[in-house]
């Protein structure tokens, strides 16, 4: 494949910064020496840059040779705390801690298109390249638009990518809207009356109230969400009682619903709290629920979409954009962003499953998962094409 990226001799140099950021990972919010790292190599190519955005968070800023419009293009900085189980000598020197969402690749591919773009920047108009932190949970993107990213540099549209095992090296999937859904974290207090294990008459057992409200949850999705529409209620974590012959006084479930549309979120939260309360009071308890948000669905808007596939056609081959994939339940920060602006976010193929293969195949968040090197002049490239389509 003969990338933009690869006629230069980009494609060693984002290797090594690539091998540097995997071996030094950092958790949301403290991606220092990555933020570091990445505005040291931007300044040294005199890229104007501006820091402190959620703690963390770069703004570099490449002008066109002409006035034109200004887009934004983002990538996610931090790791996981994860123990790394990979053997290569680029593997994490920080103790439980891992790049195991190929953020190292993303932040690199970013990298290295702006450096390219600062160097041909045959473009009317300006592109503000955004490294965010604490994507993994920490709600990064959040924390950039409650500290004005786009009232301090206001963009046209917005644009994001992440690599996906499971989708061929050299390839990309663009959907025309939904990508990711909405996350929210169910919180479920169920208050009975605790006492003897061996006189239940004279209790209210939560554990027998919690075991009804988690069976009954199970027919939320299957008997009140249109099939054809989609939602994930999962009930994940349950805590009652410290030791066998006490009945406790009462119980916590927690869990994780996941929805595109916000109907169908409301209608579902709606069914949970009917259940929660109803089977609690037919049994004598009393039960409190709450549904915390995380991040809302990342929908494309589908002209940007649009946008998007036909610069990855130009990367890597129409036949090589899969426009028709699946979206999935997992969930991604960027929605903060494209819930303030318009744009698009897209998938590029990271390797062929099987799970241990040794390149890209390995699933996002596994000890033995790697970010693809033989991806990053395909992912920079796709940068500067989009670029180059939109402000021309
Ligand atoms: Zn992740
Ligand atoms: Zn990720």
């Amino acid at each position: 494949m003969s990338t933009i990226a690869n006629k230069s001799d980009l494609h060693e140099q984002m290797v090594t910064w690539r091998h540097h950021l995997h071996q030094h990972p950092e958790l949301s919010f403290k991606e220092k020496m990555t933020s570091d790292f990445i505005a040291s190599v931007l300044q040294s190519h005199d890229i104007e840059i501006h820091r402190g955005l959620a703690v963390t968070g770069i703004i570099a800023t490449v002008h066109g040779q002409r006035d034109g419009n200004v887009i934004g293009l983002r990538a996610d900085m931090d790791a996981l705390p994860i123990q790394e189980l990979n053997d290569f000598s680029y593997k994490s020197v920080h103790d439980g801690k891992m790049h195991a969402c190929g953020h190292d690749g993303h932040s690199t591919m970013l990298l290295g298109a702006a450096i390219y773009l600062k160097e041909n920047n045959d473009f009317s108009g300006t592109v503000h390249f955004i490294f965010q932190p604490a994507e993994e949970g920490g709600g990064g993107g959040r924390v950039m638009l409650e500290e004005g990213i786009f009232d301090k540099f206001p963009c046209q549209a917005v644009y994001g990518m992440h690599n996906f095992p499971g989708i061929a090296e050299g390839q990309f999937a663009v959907h025309e809207t939904a990508v990711m859904a909405a996350n929210e974290t169910l919180n479920i207090n169920i208050k009975g009356k605790g006492g003897h294990a061996a006189m239940p008459d004279k209790c209210i057992d939560p554990v027998v109230v919690g075991a009804q409200i988690i069976s009954a949850l199970q027919s939320v999705v299957a008997r009140n969400v249109a099939p054809l529409n989609s939602a994930v209620v999962s009930i994940t974590m349950v805590n009652a009682g410290t030791v066998s012959n006490v009945v406790p006084d009462d119980m916590q479930l927690t869990g994780s619903l996941r929805y595109f549309s916000k109907q169908v979120g409301d209608e579902v939260k709606e069914k949970i709290k009917n259940i929660v309360e109803g089977v609690s009071q037919s049994m004598g308890a009393s039960a409190t629920f709450e549904s915390v948000p995380n991040y809302p669905a990342t929908i494309n808007t589908p002209k940007h979409a649009e946008v998007c596939a036909n610069a990855a056609a130009m990367v890597v081959g129409e036949n090589n954009v899969l426009r028709n994939e699946q979206p999935t339940m997992g969930s991604e920060d960027f929605a903060f962003l494209l819930n303030a602006s318009e744009g698009a976010y897209i998938w590029i193929g990271n390797g062929l499953v099987p799970e241990d293969s040794p390149k890209g195949g390995c699933l996002l968040h596994n000890t033995k998962y790697d970010f693809n090197d033989e991806i990053l002049p395909i992912g920079a490239s796709y940068w500067i094409q989009l670029v180059q389509n939109i402000l021309q």
